[in-house]
């Protein structure tokens, strides 16, 4: 009942406001899985299980291919192939039919050479693996997660190519290894006989033969043919065509004690009550993912656009922006276990909150705040990157270190300011000296500094996705795709093992499963809204030829990616661009698929806490109110700092909306007046006269109880209050929720 009365008031709320701009989040990848292929597709027969290739098995007839069911683990089922190629598909059910085949000693060649039989991988599990048990089902189990000890078995099967069929193969069971808890390593199944074949029982179940003449033959498909997930040498990521190395994996992070310092997804600092109780009481209405959170936090950027126009300061961008960014964020959980440490089906942002403060020289500064796991809910293919970032052991060569190919949650508490700090005109505006930047770093001349060199060292945003950007460069200057240091997705991971953007996926494969995709362009007048910069702007999908119409389209970019058009502000694009660089004694030119340039075009000296990205920010003194630290906050229109006398009559959202058991309503009078702040039921019925009264000049707030005339508690809906001072008339709505 009580959803049904919220939607209806939604509406109503919604119907009041005209945008003058488009702007809404892509699909999160949840809304990929669900959405059609649209696209035929002709299988190449590949007919090989090479360490790292992704492949789509497809019993011989060419009817059905394996795949894995909705959680990734357990029995594995057919899909349609005929779907698959006609693109009546859905992305979820091309992912689930593709796996990728790894060598057994993938993750330690450093140390071992290659066995030459592979484990295989779900696509969207590259912590899970395929095993079976004799004269049983095969299955999919976690083979690596930090949850793997949990499983009633642990153990996967190692394959390789048994003979051939026509132009079909059969696929050979030889091995399986089972994990030793008293020696923590998978071990050699000294019960496994190698004589087991893949096959497809007659109910349909797929099993193991004991015989290869009751095996199924199988045509073994590239999938990147169906959704390109491939960095190729010498494309645009990249173009100096360098192999792939096989550096050991590095391990874990560590605490002090030698263990793992990776947690339960559960136990995530983010998710506790400590997290909650850091958060100051006026804020804490924001916390979650609730509509009753998306209500408050709309409620309270209705108070901090008051309060930033009463002090002659404005929003950068308008309300409908922030909270689409909001909803972005929020709309994100992980279907795939690609990570570590994360859970299918939980989210990866815990919490989008606006704050509203004052510096001590009261200088007004509000955010909006990001808790995040930082990490993308898609598959990142990070084992197929050529040359990932070492782990910087000093003194040993990029050969000799271990490389990040694994990635484990995080916990970043991100600001984005709201206030319009302004635009620079120059990138030497923008004092880096307290923070360092990549020009300081290699001593460069402030004289030489520019668009790729004046940038933050580390992160420069943060995407819809809830994971960090970075500049395009790397800490060295050299773009991360000439590196061939990122996956298909424009994606690595650093030493610490945390996720990070350094290019646009989506500008370099269009492949469906990016941060954004074409799909999100469909009936819109502008590119999707896919980051924001700490400097406050906010970054949009790349224009595209075939949505050549949209607003902005016919208007480049400058330098640092950014543009300004109708009533959007000064916002920056993910953008193409051909580039030459340098790379050793050789010189590059390919296409850079820019995401954020990085050197910043909002003016940053006057944000306070700028590029703090962590959740030691609730324990800094000078920090924790812009984070919206307990006491901290300075939400209320009227406020020691800025007593001064407004200068018309408003009537503000009521806070908080929607309520329960009572609300508060401001008002600002320029002079005194003779005031009636009445609430009226929807058939325009007076419920309650809350003041009517002789009244000075001021802020002003009244409490509502959600009482009538009478006393008499009031039900759950909608309810209007009206102000009326002389001639100036002002209605609002407001939500009780029961
Ligand atoms: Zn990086
Ligand atoms: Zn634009």
């Amino acid at each position: 009942m009580i959803k049904i009365i919220f939607a209806t008031a939604y509406l109503l709320l919604s119907s009041d406001l005209v945008f003058a701009s488009d702007v809404f989040a892509p699909k999160s990848f949840k809304g990929i899985l669900n959405t059609p292929l649209d696209r035929v597709w002709t299988p190449d027969i590949i007919n090989h299980l090479n360490n790292r290739s992704h492949i789509i098995l497809i019993e011989s007839t060419g009817t059905s291919c394996l795949q894995v069911n909705d959680a990734i683990l357990g029995n594995l089922s057919l899909g349609d192939v005929a779907s698959l190629e006609e693109g009546n598909a859905t992305y979820g059910e091309a992912l689930r039919s593709m796996f990728q085949v790894l060598d057994m000693n993938i993750s330690s060649l450093a140390d071992n050479e290659m066995s030459g039989v592979v484990t295989i991988h779900p696509e969207l599990g590259s912590y899970y693996a395929i095993d079976g048990e004799m004269d049983g089902n095969l299955v999919v189990r976690d083979k690596s997660s930090l949850y793997f000890p949990e499983q009633d078995t642990t153990a996967y099967l190692v394959f390789s190519l048994d003979g051939e069929s026509g132009d079909a193969v059969y696929i050979q069971a030889i091995a399986r290894y089972t994990y030793n808890s008293n020696t923590e390593s998978y071990e050699s199944d000294p019960n496994w006989s190698p004589y087991h074949w893949l096959k497809i029982n007659s109910n349909q179940s797929i099993g193991l033969a004991g015989d290869v003449s009751e095996a199924t033959s199988w045509l073994i498909a590239d999938a990147n043919g169906l959704i390109n997930v491939s960095v190729a040498q010498g494309g645009d990521f990249n173009p100096q065509s360098t192999t792939w190395q096989p550096n050991s994996f590095a391990a874990y992070p560590t605490n002090n004690n030698g263990e793992t310092s990776a947690w339960n997804y559960y136990d995530s600092g983010l998710k506790t009550n400590q997290f909650y109780n850091n958060v100051d009481d006026d804020y804490q209405n924001q916390l979650g993912h609730s509509e009753t959170a998306s209500a408050s936090a709309s409620a309270v950027l209705n108070i901090i656009e008051q309060n930033l126009e009463n002090n002659g300061l404005s929003m950068r961008y308008n309300k409908e922006t922030y909270i689409a960014f909001r909803d972005g964020l929020l709309g994100n959980e992980f279907q795939s276990i690609d990570l570590y440490n994360s859970v299918l089906g939980e989210r990866t942002v815990e919490h989008v909150y606006f704050t509203s403060s004052y510096d001590d020289d009261g200088e007004y500064h509000p955010f909006m705040v990001i808790a995040t796991h930082n990490a993308p809910s898609g598959p990142q293919f990070l084992i197929d990157v050529a040359r990932p970032p070492g782990d910087g052991t000093p003194g040993l060569s990029y050969d000799e270190q271990t490389v990040t190919r694994n990635a484990v949650l995080e916990q970043k508490l991100i600001k984005i300011p709201l206030r319009d700090y302004g635009l620079v005109t120059n990138v030497a505006d923008n004092d880096l000296t307290d923070y360092g930047s990549l020009a300081i770093d290699q001593n460069i001349a402030e004289s030489d500094w520019n668009v790729d060199n004046h940038t933050s060292t580390s992160s420069t945003g943060v995407a819809v996705d809830g994971v960090i950007i970075y500049p395009a460069s790397n800490n060295v200057l050299i773009y991360a795709s000439l590196a061939a240091e990122i996956t298909s997705t424009g994606i690595h991971v650093g030493r610490g093992m945390g996720f990070h953007y350094h290019a646009d996926g989506h500008g370099f494969n269009s492949n469906g499963i990016n941060l954004y995709n074409i799909s999100d362009y469909v009936g819109h007048s502008h590119p999707p809204i896919i980051g924001f910069v700490f400097d406050g702007i906010a970054i949009f999908g790349k224009h595209e030829s075939d949505y050549a119409d949209m607003d902005g389209s016919s208007d480049e970019v400058d330098e640092y990616g950014g543009h300004t058009h109708g009533d959007y502000g000064y916002h920056y694009h993910a953008y193409s661009d051909e580039v030459t660089q340098q790379a050793g004694p050789n010189s590059y030119t390919f296409q850079q698929n820019f995401l954020q340039r990085g050197a910043f075009k909002g003016l940053i000296n006057a944000i306070p806490g700028f590029l703090n990205v962590n959740t030691n920010q609730f324990m800094d003194n000078d920090i924790k109110r812009y984070v919206g630290g307990s006491g901290t906050s300075q939400l209320s229109v009227i406020n020691s700092h800025n007593p001064v006398v407004p200068s018309s009559y408003v009537l503000f959202q009521n806070f908080p909306n929607p309520f329960n058991p009572s609300t508060i309503l401001h008002y600002k009078l320029p002079q005194d007046s003779y005031v009636d702040v009445t609430i009226y039921d929807m058939l325009g019925n007076i419920v309650n006269t809350l003041v009517n009264a002789n009244q000075s000049s001021g802020y002003k707030s009244v409490q509502w109880n959600a009482t009538n005339n009478q006393g008499e508690p009031v039900s759950a809906g909608v309810y209007l209050y009206k102000i009326q001072v002389g001639d100036f008339v002002d209605t609002r709505k407001m939500i009780l929720l029961k």
